[in-house]
């Protein structure tokens, strides 16, 4: 089945063997119980010695987050799932996973999430996990660091923040794998529509299913999807660990990936309008978008994404604009939302200076290419006449130029 039909029925149409008249739901209903008993002690005796299927307490499993689990698994190609309370819960458990019997270091992309990067600076190294950083876009330096460092975890966005860069998945995966190490993928920016990371060799693939996946700014998840092996390590974890997610959120996210192909393919149609029009406005000075036959890893988005599917997410500079010129230029939007997001129906915008990239000092920011001019847009489904009308207005306003 293809992606669009999977989105849509996977994970669905459970049959409870004790419902009246043995009726079957069409879409999974969301289950608020906490514990589950069975008609004998003996039954509920082999269901929590997980000697036979079964529910027993939420923190282990839950109906309404297996199915979410068995629906995102099918959309990416695993083998297992594991659906947590936030992106952040999420990787925070899947680097646990792949460090349980591996070497406790992490080499991971210089440029990531910011909340991703303190995870591994302020809470793993402190406990005693190497971390080192690498420019994942320079395969050349990722073998070398490969070699040098011998990590247990290679750990890359598909597409970065807020620069959109691109690593040769594939090929790290490879590297990865020669060296006896796992590679843990954020996937978050390109959706299982863009790219399937385990389909090119990663070990695990992780969500903010708060953006596209769920995709209408309600509900706070995210996903792991693995492998057998790290499926089962994720399992058994996370039943200690319980960094779950609860039903409520499971079923609004399963609700919102029925429609997620739809959205994120308008989405990406409505971001390279909005890219074309930008790089032709004089008020802009660059644009960072993974349509542009000039991007810096252009041969890798060319090998690695469907064509016509370059993303929802365009990066600009405002000609000459200091913080306070962004700050006026957002100001003046009506349509489009400046709330620190992506992902959603609605377009966003952030100015990664005052939000992603807060706590990185000003020089540090400019080295690593994100200037004070600097801002990320999400397009969302609205018409792009009217996310384009908005910029233009704002740019128009603009006194920097
Ligand atoms: N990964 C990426 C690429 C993100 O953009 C975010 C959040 O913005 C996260 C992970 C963290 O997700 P959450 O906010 O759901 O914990």
């Amino acid at each position: 089945m293809k992606i669009e039909t999977k989105a849509v029925h996977s994970g669905d149409r459970k049959k409870d063997p004790n419902a009246p008249g043995g009726f079957i739901p069409v879409t999974t209903p969301i289950y608020t119980a906490t514990s589950y008993i069975y008609e004998s002690t003996a039954k509920l005796d082999r269901v929590l010695g997980r000697e036979e299927e079964g529910f027993c307490y939420s923190r282990y499993d839950n109906p309404t987050s297996t199915a979410l689990e068995e629906l995102v698994t099918a959309l990416e190609g695993g083998q297992g799932a594991l659906a947590c309370s936030s992106g952040m819960a999420a990787m925070h458990i899947a680097v646990l996973a792949v460090l349980m019997d591996r070497r406790k270091s992490v080499l991971a992309a210089s440029a990531l999430y910011g909340a991703t990067t303190s995870l591994l600076t302020k809470v793993l190294e402190p406990l005693g996990i190497e971390i080192n950083f690498m420019d994942v876009c320079n395969l050349d330096e990722v073998r070398q660091k490969i070699a040098d460092f011998k990590p247990g975890c290679v750990l890359m966005e598909t597409i970065s923040n807020p620069l959109l860069r691109v690593g040769a998945m594939d090929r790290i995966a490879e590297m990865t794998r020669a060296a006896g190490a796992a590679l843990l993928v954020d996937n978050t920016f390109a959706t299982p529509l863009l790219v399937r990371p385990l389909e090119l060799g990663a070990h695990l693939s992780v969500h903010s299913a708060t953006k596209f996946l769920a995709g209408h700014g309600d509900v706070l998840g995210g996903v792991i999807i693995a492998d057998q092996e790290h499926t089962e390590r994720l399992r058994s974890l996370s039943r200690t660990v319980g960094p779950v997610l609860g039903p409520f959120e499971a079923y609004l996210t399963m609700r919102g990936i029925k429609t997620f192909v739809l959205r994120v393919e308008r989405q990406c149609s409505n971001a390279c309008r909005i890219a074309t029009w930008l790089s032709s406005n004089p008020r802009v000075s660059r644009v960072h978008y993974l349509a542009d036959p000039n991007h810096p890893d252009a041969a890798v988005i060319r090998r690695l994404l469907p064509e016509g599917l370059y993303g929802a997410v365009v990066s600009f500079e405002l000609k000459d604009a200091r913080k306070e010129d962004v700050m006026a230029f957002m100001d003046r939007l009506k349509l489009v939302v400046p709330g620190t997001s992506l992902g959603d129906v609605h377009s966003l915008i952030l100015y990664p200076a005052i939000a992603s990239h807060r706590d990185i000092a000003p020089k540090q920011r400019e080295r690593m290419g994100i200037h004070d001019g600097l801002v990320r847009l999400c397009a969302g489904i609205e018409a792009v006449e009217d996310i384009i009308a908005d910029l233009d207005q704002a740019l128009a306003g603009s006194g920097s130029s």
